[in-house]
């Protein structure tokens, strides 16, 4: 875990979570979620799935080159290799099955009671809102959360200002008195830290279990 920053304890009134890797750790379902959509993306270009691959990965460090080394999102890889986000978030809703690979996850309710208790909890995410309600369901701590920002909620994909912008508005904090929670800097950290958000770097769902102590 590492903090980049911290409103007074006193302040903070939301807590925007990223979801996957963050809310919950499975490398298995992780690669599916990045492989699933490029064999669909191979089919489609009538690629072998190496072909994509290749390409993508590709793309990835040309973009990264171009950008200070900064890391781009597969929603947006996506958009440059012509999928749009609708599109996008259809693939998502065909291909994933959260049900298949987690479980009830009773540390990270333990975790997430006590926060719901003091802080108003949202979910800001590049996967559909559908996908979100379903994993959120099967870690059994769907309602412990008041709002949850996907990728069909604004129509792009994190790192934008909207979903983070949209997350704050609902849970009626300004951005000043929120902080985002991810497993990625690029995409889950330095927008929030930009907007005025305390922003905290997760190795995964190990170091959400520990916040209840980091925020006491
Ligand atoms: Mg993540």
């Amino acid at each position: 875990m590492k903090i980049f920053a911290l409103p007074d304890i006193a302040k903070i009134q939301a807590i925007l979570f990223d979801m996957d890797s963050t809310l919950y750790t499975h490398d298995e379902y992780a690669r599916t979620q990045i492989d699933l959509p490029i064999m669909r993306l191979a089919q489609l270009q009538g690629k072998t799935f190496e072909q994509m691959s290749g390409e993508i990965a590709e793309y990835r460090k040309n973009w990264a080159a171009e950008h200070k080394g900064q890391a781009i999102s597969l929603g947006n890889i996506f958009l440059s290799f012509g999928i749009s986000i609708k599109e996008n978030v259809r693939w998502r809703e065909e291909l994933y099955q959260p049900e298949k690979y987690l479980g009830e996850d009773i540390k990270l309710r333990a975790a997430l009671e006590p926060l719901a208790s003091r802080f108003t909890l949202a979910v800001v995410t590049n996967n559909p809102v559908s996908i979100t309600e379903r994993t959120l369901a099967v870690l059994g701590v769907n309602e412990l959360f008041h709002a949850i920002i996907g990728l069909d909620t604004c129509g792009v994909s994190k790192p934008h200002i909207e979903p983070f912008m949209r997350a704050s508005i609902l849970c009626g904090a300004v951005p000043e008195n929120c902080v985002s929670v991810g497993d990625r800097y690029d995409i889950d950290i330095a927008l929030p830290l930009e907007l005025g958000m305390g922003g905290v770097l997760v190795d995964g769902v190990e170091d959400v279990y520990r916040l209840p102590e980091l925020l006491a």
